[in-house]
């Protein structure tokens, strides 16, 4: 159980509270307990006795030891159970909160997207207290795309399934091997649903006990090698497994990852050998099967590299793929260059974020918790900034094989400003600027914010350039062919942002990028250990951008990372 994890319970409970239409005092007290945890530097395991913190009473300190405890929360559950289904599923249109989705509720009976929809255009919402003409219009607007928007679901949410997914199948013994297909395996920024294929000679076996430990609401399909289920969860995604013998199991994979477009270029090339590609192998002119060891074994069969996933959309790949081993792997990267401990808003701290950082096999790092204009994050004044010194070089110190540098995620503040003096960014091995408040200034603004850290010789790095949240916000809109330029001009690093709500740059921007020869970090953005596996999903997220090692600072040396800041 992470602090994070503790947190997030916490202000999961207000919301439910507040769509329950509870007493404020009582939301608050949830509210006031997360932001009592998320003040406090130390991590959960560093806490002796929670109910010593200011801000954490007996009731908010009872769910704490609960999750500690069971990993869960009895309170969050039976919320979960007296709220009406559909009001949690309301939380996702922008400009409706608990609040106001409570009122809703009792006074109009709305408990549905579509229920919503008539109640604002007979003109009821209207007429509520609290909701203006035109909050109704913009409602309205919402909830155009809303339908079509939750037919998929993010590659946040399906990262988190698959996570929990691997864990169960990893622990059936009679699975001889399995991976995740489809688009997600191809790292789309959204997916339909979760496939799996599963290599066993007892199906019937895998199927039980993965029906038996597997978290879901419905069965949707259970055949004795398809099982389809809806996973638990609001809003949650299906998952299909699959499940074939280990002689298919390469066919059945690259079958059953596509994308359909790259399928039937493979087909085609099969096609003029005389030959015939299906799931269950290559079908040879004298009507016999082919089977092969792994999916690479596969593409070698047709003259072809193995062709990673993410760049199978069914053109490039064919066409560039000697590039492909050019391209940045999980096992090129170095570095991570930005993160957040207790300091700031994070769940562990320096020494416990160095040591994860060591075992992943990296050879140095920069912690950069936020500046202090994110009170809400309890960014660092200078001051705190200096007292972080202290720890940082004590881990140094103990660990004279890695190096643990000393960074920010400094604000671009709305006025245009920096949120730290040229002296304290000096002081600093590497300087991120971010933007984090005013999204919705005009363009020009937004421009002039990031030019002035751009231009200042100080900042290394622009963090999560655009803002999206993939399927949430667009973002603050900037003009990426001006801020390439500038970074082109100015020597700095643009950040290919790994957490998967951000993804950020994305594709299309990563690719305007490289072409400018301006270099890019690949960043988890962790604020807890466990987000250090955003790594992953990130360097495969820039091999769709065909994103050359060598362009990515953090696959290169200690030495080459810090002449290339000294020299910027
Ligand atoms: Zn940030
Ligand atoms: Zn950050």
């Amino acid at each position: 159980m992470n602090k994070k994890k503790i947190i997030n319970t916490l202000e999961t409970i207000a919301t439910y509270l507040e769509l329950k239409g509870e007493n404020p005092f009582k939301i608050s007290a949830f509210r006031k307990a997360a932001a009592a945890l998320e003040n406090d530097p130390r991590s959960i395991e560093e806490i002796e006795d929670v109910t010593k913190i200011k801000g954490i009473g007996k009731g908010t300190a009872a769910v704490i030891h609960d999750l500690l405890e069971t990993g869960e929360s009895s309170d969050l559950t039976s919320l979960k159970e007296e709220v009406p289904a559909g009001l949690p599923l309301l939380l996702k249109i922008p400009g409706l909160g608990g609040k106001k989705i409570a009122k809703l509720y009792q006074e109009l009976g709305v408990d549905s997207a579509d229920s919503l929809k008539a109640a604002c255009e007979s003109g009821k919402v209207g007429e509520l207290a609290g909701f203006g003409k035109k909050t109704v219009e913009k409602l309205l607007k919402e909830l155009e795309t809303f339908g079509q928007r939750s037919e998929r679901h993010p590659i946040w949410q399906l990262e988190e399934n698959v996570k929990e997914i691997n864990a169960v199948l990893e622990a059936i013994e009679e699975i001889e091997r399995f991976s995740v297909a489809g688009s997600f395996r191809r790292v789309a920024e959204t997916s339909k649903d979760i496939d799996f294929i599963i290599a066993s000679a007892q199906p019937l076996v895998v199927k039980d006990k993965l029906l038996a430990a597997l978290s879901y609401t419905e069965i949707v399909a259970a055949g004795d090698t398809k099982i389809s289920v809806i996973l638990a969860g609001d809003d949650a995604a299906n998952a299909d497994f699959r499940i074939v013998t280990d002689a298919e199991y390469p066919t059945a994979l690259h079958h059953f990852t596509g994308s359909k477009e790259h399928n039937v270029r493979m087909r085609q090339i099969a096609k003029e050998r005389d030959e015939k590609i299906s799931e269950y192998g290559v079908e040879q002119p004298d009507g016999s099967v082919l089977t092969f060891e792994t999916e690479k074994a596969f593409f070698n069969h047709f003259d072809l590299p193995f062709i990673p996933p993410t760049l199978r959309a069914g053109h490039t790949e064919f066409e560039r793929h000697a590039d492909i081993p050019h391209l940045v792997t999980l096992a090129d990267i170095r570095s991570d260059l930005h993160m957040h401990t207790t300091w700031s808003d994070g769940a562990h701290t320096v020494r416990e974020m160095g040591e994860a950082l060591i075992e992943r096999g990296y050879d140095y790092a920069v912690i950069t918790d936020h500046s202090h204009y994110l009170k809400v994050a309890n960014g660092l004044t200078p001051e705190r900034l200096e007292q972080q010194k202290e720890e940082i070089y004590a881990f140094n110190h103990a660990h004279p094989e890695f190096h643990l540098l000393r960074g920010t995620e400094m604000d671009i503040l709305p006025d245009g400003s920096l949120d730290f003096s040229d002296d304290v960014m000096s002081s600093l091995d590497f300087v991120i600027a971010s933007i984090h408040s005013s999204f919705s200034q005009p363009q020009e603004q937004i421009m002039e914010r990031l030019h002035t850290a751009l231009k200042n010789p100080h900042v290394d790095m622009i963090a999560h350039p655009t803002g999206r949240v993939i399927h949430q916000r667009d973002g603050y809109n900037p003009d990426m062919a001006q801020l390439i330029a500038w970074a082109k001009e100015y020597g700095k690093i643009l950040e290919l942002n790994a957490n998967p709500y951000r993804l950020d740059l994305c594709v299309e921007h990563l690719e305007m990028a490289a072409k400018a020869g301006v270099p890019v970090a690949i960043n988890t953005d962790a604020h807890a250990i466990e987000q250090l596996r955003y790594m992953d999903i990130g360097t495969k997220y820039a091999q769709k951008a065909w994103l050359y090692k060598d362009m990515i600072v953090n696959t290169w040396s200690f030495e080459k990372f810090m002449d290339f800041l000294n020299n910027k």
